[in-house]
């Protein structure tokens, strides 16, 4: 069987590990390694500050405290998205206003937002869905002129880049005034579990920190800043285990030969799908002008759901395991009755008719032209 995702070891990890647990002496958070992938996040890409988390939903719910979200405030996000991109604004009592995707990708449809924005509009939570930038410039330019925080979830979105009408390139998750990316072991970069919280808005950085170690001043203290350390905010223990994060610096350390493997294998699948997805009503993915490829993820959008199903059924008769993905968040059990009734058109399209193929570091081009052959020859 060729797996959806299989996690890829670039070789340092154990090695790392093992210096964390025999060398350091700390094995508990904010140590070495946790320092160095922090520095390489902010020179690489531009971030303020960067905090490591056990998650990304960790970072987003960092994210949804230094927000203030309160009881009563409404977040704006797409409807086709991980139940963490909500569930961190619902855990702060806020209501979720869910926007429609665009026609051509899986994105939240910039225009749709402006309509939803009320008096109570804290935060819009663009989701940079399979890597692809969000049209970030107007995303800001709604934030500015509403005065509103703009928290990017940029969990699948490491090392790609928006670019502005004034030429300006910038990090995904360094344009947004907080952005959360995760290490799960089905992203590009991986710690089995990890997250981080880039903060771009100073106004953040200090209370960032103390929410992060359970609302003490406790880095301030290590680093001498302070004399003794205590209990000053809310907080909780977001930080992951040097062991985690040494984990992540192997991987850090191959960013580079792990993106251009993942592009190659993406590329692939596009040169050999074109032709095919032209003949057969299904969408390839779109990434428009001012957004790089990170190449997170390949996906499908079949004509109808029975198309889908019948993909996913050849593909796995074959064995090759392709899956669907999100199921509208505003018709989920848990939500539909808060939901305010709209039709999001394209979040339900998305929902029934997208199928993303096994796309990882080992899957070798022998593998890539096999699936393509299935689908092409089906
Ligand atoms: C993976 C993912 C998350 C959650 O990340 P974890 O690190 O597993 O908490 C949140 N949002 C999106 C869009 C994701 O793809």
């Amino acid at each position: 069987m060729i797996p959806f995702n299989k996690p890829y070891l670039s070789g340092k990890e154990l090695d790392y590990i093992q210096d964390a647990v025999l060398n350091q002496g700390k094995l508990s958070g904010n140590g070495k390694y946790t320092n160095l992938c922090q520095n390489f996040f902010n020179t690489r890409y531009g971030f303020k500050k960067s905090l490591l988390t056990t998650s990304c939903t960790d970072a987003l719910e960092m994210a949804a405290i230094l927000a203030d979200i309160k009881e009563g405030d409404e977040v704006i996000m797409p409807s086709y998205t991980f139940v963490s991109t909500s569930n961190a604004f619902v855990l702060r009592g806020a209501k979720i206003v869910f926007a429609d995707s665009r026609a051509d990708h899986p994105g939240i449809d910039e225009d749709a937002i402006e309509s939803l924005i009320t008096a109570k509009t804290k935060a819009i939570v663009p989701v940079h869905y399979a890597g692809v930038a969000c049209d970030m410039e107007k995303i800001m330019n709604l934030a500015n002129k509403y005065n509103l925080l703009v928290i990017e979830d940029a969990a699948q979105a490491l090392d790609n880049d928006f670019t502005f009408s004034d030429g300006t390139k910038k990090a995904l998750g360094a344009i947004g005034h907080l952005a959360a990316f995760s290490f799960h072991e089905t992203k590009n970069i991986i710690s089995g579990e990890g997250g981080l919280l880039a903060i771009n808005d100073e106004r953040f950085s200090r209370r960032a920190e103390i929410i992060w170690e359970k609302g003490t001043n406790r880095s301030e203290f290590f680093r001498g800043e302070v004399d003794k350390y205590g209990w000053v905010d809310m907080g909780s223990s977001f930080l992951p285990s040097e062991m985690i994060a040494a984990f992540l610096w192997a991987q850090l350390e191959n960013i580079d030969r792990i993106q251009e493997r993942r592009i190659a294998i993406w590329n692939q699948y596009e040169t050999q799908l074109k032709d095919w997805a032209l003949k057969n009503d299904v969408m390839l993915p779109f990434i428009p002008e001012n957004s790089t490829n990170n190449a997170h993820m390949f996906y499908l959008v079949c004509k109808d759901v029975e198309q889908r199903t019948n993909l996913i059924q050849r593909l796995k008769d074959n064995k090759v395991s392709a899956v669907f993905h999100y199921l509208s968040l505003h018709k989920s059990a848990f939500y539909q009755d808060k939901h305010d009734g709209r039709q999001l058109k394209q979040t339900d399209r998305y929902s029934e008719c997208l199928v993303r193929l096994p796309l990882y570091f080992e899957l070798s081009n022998e593998q890539v032209k096999m699936i393509t052959e299935v689908i092409v020859n089906g």
